[in-house]
């Protein structure tokens, strides 16, 4: 996806817990914030990585009774051109078809509050979004996003 020279990166592994979510997502912001990225640009990598966090957290383990395997692995790299690449990774139930599950309102989940948007809207507030999902093995999102730079000073 990138051949640009990498000049920072971190790695975490977390319990898949609901109270993990803002975690990640204030882990991710505070990478990002290194590069002076503006307003909007944090917003987007908050909305993506709490999507894909949560998703971890109500579907990849939803069959794991084993706690000590529940577990959410985050990483995120940052290349020269400012340009960020967030990895979001479950070792959980994978997904069977993930087509249909990209598609808007798809959704296994429907008597909970899901509403099967967070596939798509994970794509839209990304530069490239990519996810890959093997059944019984896990589901992994990489999502990029290129730091303009506040004008704001
Ligand atoms: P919403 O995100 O709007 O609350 P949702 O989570 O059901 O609802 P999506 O995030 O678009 O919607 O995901 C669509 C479907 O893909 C899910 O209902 C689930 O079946 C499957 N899915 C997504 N992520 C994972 C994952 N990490 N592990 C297993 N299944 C997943
Ligand atoms: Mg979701």
């Amino acid at each position: 996806m990138n051949r640009k020279k990498r000049i920072n990166s971190f790695k975490a592994v977390l319990p898949s817990l609901g109270r993990n979510e803002a975690y990640c997502r204030n882990l991710a912001v505070a990478f990002l914030a290194q590069a002076d990225p503006t307003v909007e640009e944090i917003a987007d990598v908050k909305t993506v990585i709490s999507e894909a966090v949560t998703n971890c957290i109500v579907h990849a383990y939803k069959n794991e009774r084993d706690e000590s395997k529940r577990k959410i692995y985050i990483e995120g790299v940052q290349f020269e051109d400012n340009t960020f690449r967030f990895t979001v990774k479950d070792k959980g139930c994978g997904i069977e078809d993930i087509k249909k599950a990209m598609e808007p309102l798809y959704t296994t989940d429907a008597e909970s509050e899901r509403s099967g948007m967070g596939l798509p809207i994970m794509q839209t507030f990304s530069d490239s979004f990519r996810i890959k999902s093997e059944v019984g093995k896990g589901t992994t999102v990489t999502f990029s996003k290129k730091v303009s730079g506040s004008d704001e000073g």
